[in-house]
């Protein structure tokens, strides 16, 4: 029986190609009957990529010289946040590297505006913060927050994030949901000296977190990090992966990530038919999106707001589902007094 498997059960889907087929439909038949067929959209504005933190596989982090960094000024965040109100777009997700130039204070002003302006729901992944400022922010009227804890292998997340503790995040996590957050987080799949048994512990954490979203993908080497010559998470893993989780967490939302559609380009048409119900469309203004490189190869870094929204809605309708209607709120249990 596929229904929540338990950890050897998980190791043995990871580890067989041959049942990837029963996998993916089981998957996706759970997530209609939770979820239904309507896939959420978020349009995402990365508006800074400074950061002070050094995590070795990430093109962004403070080590790297070679790229230019920006910092969006509160209009121009608040312009994106409009214009996916206008597209239809009910979430804005607002993303950045640690940049202590960007305060939390200003952030909190800049989610008043959008709250208050366009009424829409607002994500943050700023990364880890203070509890006060969790709860500034929570105050302020963003909804969620995302804080992946990118590996549940204390001596991996060690290695590959010399500047954070392995403790502190989870702390991090607990604090946003102490804090109200509707809360998200998630791994990187194919980190170098990641097993299949680490992924399984992962995805029975993500159950035991009863996250309100799971966010994963591949992890892509990039040239100009320490870990730019060790090979890339593999599109059949990462679908594994999210496959899995949905069987694990039936109800949590499940995004097809912009890093699965970098690596295949029809990689996020199959993370939404083996489980996924989200997508995440950048927003942001085209001039600033080839220096958010998290990772080489990004797509979308060459479409406008509008291309890009209405890029979506083509991969929706291909795969006869709908846009959702609604905020996308989670549908875990009442936080908030708002689980639409
Ligand atoms: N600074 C915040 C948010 C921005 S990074 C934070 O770290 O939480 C958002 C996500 O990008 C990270 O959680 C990580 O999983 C992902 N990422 C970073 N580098 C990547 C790479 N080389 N390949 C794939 N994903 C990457
Ligand atoms: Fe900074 Fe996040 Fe990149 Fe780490 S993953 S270097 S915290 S932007």
């Amino acid at each position: 029986m596929l229904l929540k498997p338990g950890r050897k059960k998980i190791i043995s889907y990871l580890s067989s190609p041959e049942k990837d087929p029963e996998l993916f439909s089981a998957a996706d038949r759970v997530r209609k009957k939770n979820l239904g067929d309507g896939i959420h959209v978020r349009g995402i504005v990365e508006f800074s990529n400074f950061c002070s933190k050094d995590c070795l596989y990430c093109g962004i982090r403070a080590g790297n010289r070679k790229i230019k960094r920006y910092r969006m000024s509160d209009g121009e965040i608040l312009a994106s946040a409009h214009r996916a109100r206008r597209a239809g777009i009910m979430t804005v997700v607002l993303q950045s590297g640690e940049d202590p130039h960007f305060s939390t204070s200003r952030l909190c002003g800049v989610v008043e505006k959008i709250k208050k302006e366009t009424g829409l729901a607002v994500t943050l992944s700023v990364g880890e913060k203070r509890y006060r400022e969790y709860i500034d922010l929570k105050r302020a009227g963003a909804d969620r927050y995302l804080l992946r804890f990118e590996t549940s292998d204390k001596n991996l997340f060690c290695a590959v994030k010399p500047s954070s503790s392995y403790g502190r995040r989870f702390e991090c996590i607990s604090m946003l949901r102490a804090a109200g957050f509707q809360v998200g987080s998630g791994i990187l799949i194919g980190l170098p000296g990641q097993t299949i048994e680490t992924l399984a512990d992962d995805i029975m954490l993500f159950r035991e977190m009863k996250l309100d979203m799971i966010g994963v993908g591949p992890f892509i080497p990039h040239p100009d990090t320490p870990l730019g010559n060790f090979p890339p998470g593999t599109i059949e893993s990462v679908l594994r992966v999210v496959a899995l989780s949905r069987l694990a967490s039936p109800r949590s939302h499940i995004p097809a990530t912009t890093a699965m559609g970098s690596i295949d380009s029809e990689g996020r048409q199959k993370a939404l038919m083996c489980g996924a119900n989200v997508i995440m469309p950048n927003i942001g203004p085209l001039r600033y999106r080839k220096y958010y490189s998290l990772y080489p190869g990004k797509i979308c870094v060459n479409d406008g707001p509008s291309r890009c929204a209405a890029c979506v809605d083509g991969i929706i309708a291909s795969l006869g589902r709908e846009r959702a209607s609604g905020f996308g709120h989670s549908i875990m249990g009442v936080r908030d007094g708002k689980n639409a």
